[in-house]
């Protein structure tokens, strides 16, 4: 039995977290903070195998053995623009995989707004891909009716993975959260479809990640001889640094999230790149080193 317990306190000060990349700012904002039990998301990720992986303790598995799981968006700031990243499972969503995710009432667009962030305020709403958990505050419900939380941005979203969704629309629970999160957006005219490697501003760029979704893209930052990259779901807990081979039930195409994986921590592993981990517990950020003959996150 999978049982997904929701972590009594809610983020604190020490979990308010900025990283600078060069000129360019990120601001992490957490949703939520929770404590997996169970293996609904990485199967192979049991308890007795994670206590043999001492890197992962305290910031990213309890005492038990249970992965910690951030939901949680970032805001991009370079130069001018402000780029949010990822939406999480937003407000009063109903028809959710996890019941623990329907009719959700949290502080989000206010903690957003006290980091400094009004939703006028964002000039692009980037989505690495089409699940729940990274659209859910592309809408927000008013007067019964969903409507663009962030009506001065232009929503970017992968052309392969926007068309993936609107065409699997018999597929239950992605008709529900296109209709509810994606389709109000596109209606509204809000929508701009890009590529892959999409470049949304000077240092800010799309990556393609494909594997966890047909469109999922990772978010690359460079600015001044540094750099960083937003994961997206392509991993979602770092115990898969040193388990590349580990997937999740919810990767479409397992092989090449495999793949997409094994590329990306051997471009990644010694380079001065910084891993910010869209999941990702704790500091949610760190470097990929090799040791022991596995990668895993150096903080
Ligand atoms: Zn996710």
């Amino acid at each position: 039995v999978t049982t997904l317990h929701r972590a009594t306190a809610p983020p604190t000060e020490a979990e308010r977290v900025k990283w600078r990349i060069g000129d360019v700012t990120v601001t992490r904002l957490v949703e939520q903070v929770l404590v997996w039990d169970g293996r609904m998301i990485l199967p192979d990720a049991e308890p007795a195998r994670l206590s043999g992986m001492s890197w992962l303790f305290p910031h990213f598995v309890d005492e038990k053995g249970r992965m910690k799981l951030n939901i949680q968006a970032f805001v991009v700031e370079a130069g001018s623009v402000k780029i949010l990243v990822d939406t999480c499972v937003g407000n009063l969503k109903e028809g959710r995989a996890l019941p623990e995710w329907n009719n959700l009432q949290t502080r989000f667009l206010t903690d957003m707004e006290e980091e400094g962030f009004a939703a006028d305020d964002i000039d692009f709403v980037l989505c690495t891909h089409l699940h729940s958990d990274h659209v859910g505050w592309n809408t927000k419900l008013v007067d019964g009716v969903w409507r663009p939380t962030f009506p001065k941005a232009r929503y970017l979203m992968d052309r392969t993975e926007f068309e993936y969704w609107r065409d699997q629309r018999e597929r239950a629970q992605g008709a529900i959260v296109f209709a509810d999160s994606v389709q109000p957006v596109f209606e509204a005219g809000l929508i701009d479809l890009v590529g892959s490697d999409h470049e949304v501003c000077e240092g800010v760029r799309l990556a393609p990640t494909p594997g966890h979704t047909p469109g999922h893209v990772s978010v690359f930052i460079e600015s001044k001889g540094e750099a960083a990259i937003i994961t997206g779901d392509f991993i979602h807990h770092p115990c898969q640094l040193s388990h590349p081979e580990w997937g999740s039930p919810s990767d479409i195409a397992h092989e090449q999230a495999v793949r997409t994986r094994e590329t990306a921590f051997r471009n990644l592993s010694g380079k001065k790149v910084l891993m910010i981990g869209t999941h990702f517990s704790g500091p949610t950020a760190g470097y990929v080193r090799e040791g022991e003959g596995a990668y895993y996150l150096s903080i």
